[in-house]
């Protein structure tokens, strides 16, 4: 149960995937139109969509749930419905901020360009932005098993639509995701500064598998000012205090943590030493769809220990710490 308090309260959302946020009915319907669908029924493609109890504590089963919608997500017109129907969800939730991420290049298996599927989804996220009067960008994710020369191609075609090029929502960030282990961030230096001159912000996926020396290159060696989940930060007293010194918000998504493992279930949740320490958090989804949760629901999990204020003012803090120019103030204006 949600309480009408969190409910109705503005909210800002840093870390949210597009693959694995695609409302489950919203694959089904899309899949049924083009005879994709592998079941039978929308209660099986469910299973298929979203992580199962049995299925939990690995980063690979978790990541085995982005295989299907990828069936679809292939085309211009299904990355622009699946990105509103996305966007629509947060805002039903009281996101008024919103940053999404993708990989283009998984999806350009039928032929998109870079930039076509880079559009498709600022396409999306215009109509969206419009109708519900919020702060959206994109944020361009490399997948590290790609490699750091396609992560290069990737971050000159993100700076090639940065949100400074148009007047509605448009590139604001660069991230890179995927396994960890054996492709640390340092690789990915040059991607990095090529964004960074693109005027893009920059975050990365660092310390969900990994240990703590990942999250320190990914600040020291790309200039990240966020880190995507950084959970093995809290065994890492220097890191902590570097992350409160120099404000480097960590983009917390609990649910998504006890899922893949990150976080071991019956642990207390990472959030918590962050605040102690006075690290910047941010409390985000990762995937509303793989782990069945909502902006609401990860916020409705520290109610009891942290009460309405506090959560209120991650929310209010979070903002300052977007990627959206003006702190998404000045967007969607025309
Ligand atoms: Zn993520």
């Amino acid at each position: 149960m949600i309480s009408d308090a969190i409910r109705e309260m503005p909210k800002v959302e840093l870390h949210q995937h597009l693959d694995g946020s695609i409302p489950p009915e919203v694959t089904w319907r899309i899949m049924k139109n083009h005879g994709l669908n592998p079941v039978e029924t929308f209660e099986e493609m469910k299973v298929l969509l979203q992580l199962q109890p049995q299925e939990e504590g690995s980063l690979l089963s978790y990541l085995d749930k982005f295989h299907y919608p990828m069936w679809i997500t292939q085309f211009y017109e299904n990355i622009a419905e699946v990105t509103e129907a996305v966007a629509d969800q947060a805002a039903a939730q009281g996101v008024e901020l919103f940053e999404l991420r993708y990989s283009p290049v998984i999806h350009m298996y039928a032929g998109l360009t870079v930039r076509q599927a880079i559009r498709a989804v600022l396409s999306g996220l215009n109509k969206a932005a419009k109708r519900h009067n919020m702060s959206t960008g994109l944020i361009v994710i490399a997948m590290r098993q790609h490699g750091p020369h396609v992560a290069k191609i990737l971050s000159r075609a993100a700076a090639g639509d940065s949100e400074r090029l148009h007047d509605r929502a448009g590139v604001v960030g660069f991230d890179i995701a995927g396994a960890e282990r054996g492709n640390p961030p340092r690789l990915f230096r040059k991607a990095y500064e090529i964004a960074a001159r693109g005027g893009l912000g920059l975050t990365a996926h660092a310390g969900e598998d990994e240990d703590s020396r990942c999250i320190w290159q990914a600040i020291d060696e790309l200039g990240c000012t966020r880190v995507g989940h950084g959970c093995s930060a809290v065994n890492d007293p220097e890191l902590l205090k570097r992350l409160a010194r120099d404000k480097i918000l960590v983009e917390c998504a609990p649910t998504s943590n006890y899922q893949t493992g990150a976080v071991a279930r019956g642990e207390k949740h990472p959030l918590f030493t962050f605040l102690e320490h006075g690290v910047p958090v941010a409390l985000c989804t990762d995937n509303t769809t793989v782990s069945n949760t909502s902006q609401s629901r990860e916020s409705e999990m520290f109610l009891s220990e942290l009460g309405l204020d506090t959560i209120a003012e991650i929310h209010r803090s979070a903002r300052e710490h977007t990627f959206i120019k003006g702190g998404g103030l000045a967007v969607n204006s025309d």
